[in-house]
């Protein structure tokens, strides 16, 4: 089965999510449990926990359709000791906020490397702070997600999803995230179906998809290997409509929240749409 939505707003609280998924005919969502441009956030009440859980069984959003990112923020493969600590504190916090709400995978990006160590050095730590997130949370999945690999960002090249996920202790709770515009933009052809199929190939063969936890459906504003993450409605952009036309028919992407993060909202109700007509669900 294919699950579809966007990245809702949660503003007002968590529990308005679900609401603003289903109002735009999501079968999954994405949201941010807290501010993401803020470090810290108060604690989640018992009673946002409660409206949260039972918002999502009356829209009928399961755990494993609901993809959370985290903040912006954070760099689990920080140079610097005290923004590394930082970044593995808040990380830590909102693996336990997604435990508390009951969802089973936390999204982020993996980290970047600032050009004062080198890119192997940040993966460790990337890979590093994962385990130390792991191991402070119960239930929740480290969902990587694959960049654009603009500025000193890690995680354009899948080899770098495979090298973390080599160093992660519990291989039962970690995984990766394709944003196909990142993809795209770190080099990865998408733009028709062959082309698809050999990018897929190539993940399947450097990462294995048994770990792939969700995607990010996005078109590109700038072209194949740009470097550059400027994401696009589908059909828009660089990649156009034969990708997404491809990830909804293959059974390979079923289960697992396929979710829209492209720039005009007044446009996901039809993106949805047109996406699910494609799937035939
Ligand atoms: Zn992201
Ligand atoms: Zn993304």
């Amino acid at each position: 089965m294919k699950y579809f939505g966007a990245h809702v707003s949660a503003s007002g609280g968590v529990e308005n999510a679900p609401r603003n998924a289903r109002e735009i005919g999501a079968t999954a969502f994405a949201l941010f449990t807290k501010n993401q441009r803020q470090w810290h956030a108060p604690q989640l009440t018992s009673a946002q926990i409660e409206a949260f859980r039972s918002a999502c069984a009356e829209a009928g959003y399961a755990p494993g359709v609901i993809l959370p990112h985290d903040s912006y923020l954070i760099n689990l493969g920080h140079p610097e000791r005290e923004g590394l600590e930082k970044s593995r504190a808040s990380f830590v916090e909102e693996m336990q906020r997604c435990e508390a709400l009951g969802l089973d995978r936390l999204n982020f990006h993996p980290g970047s490397h600032l050009q004062k160590i080198t890119s192997v050095q940040s993966l460790d730590r990337i890979a590093e702070s994962i385990n130390i997130a792991l191991e402070q949370s119960r239930g929740v999945t480290a969902v990587i997600e694959n960049t654009a690999g603009q500025g000193s960002n890690l995680g354009f090249a899948f080899e770098h999803l495979a090298y973390i996920i080599d160093k992660v202790e519990d291989k039962s709770r970690v995984g990766y995230c394709i944003d196909t515009c990142h993809a795209f933009a770190a080099g990865y052809d998408l733009r028709t179906a062959e082309a698809c199929e050999r990018t897929f190939a190539e993940l399947d063969r450097v990462v294995g998809l048994n770990y792939l936890r969700g995607m990010h459906l996005n078109d590109a504003m700038k072209p194949l290997g740009s470097h550059v993450d400027r994401h696009a409605p589908l059909g828009d952009g660089e990649i156009g409509w034969e990708c997404f036309r491809y990830i909804a028919a293959d059974s390979r992407f079923d289960d697992i929240p396929l979710i829209l993060e492209t720039p005009d909202e007044a446009r996901w109700p039809e993106e949805i749409a047109r996406l699910k007509v494609l799937a035939g669900v």
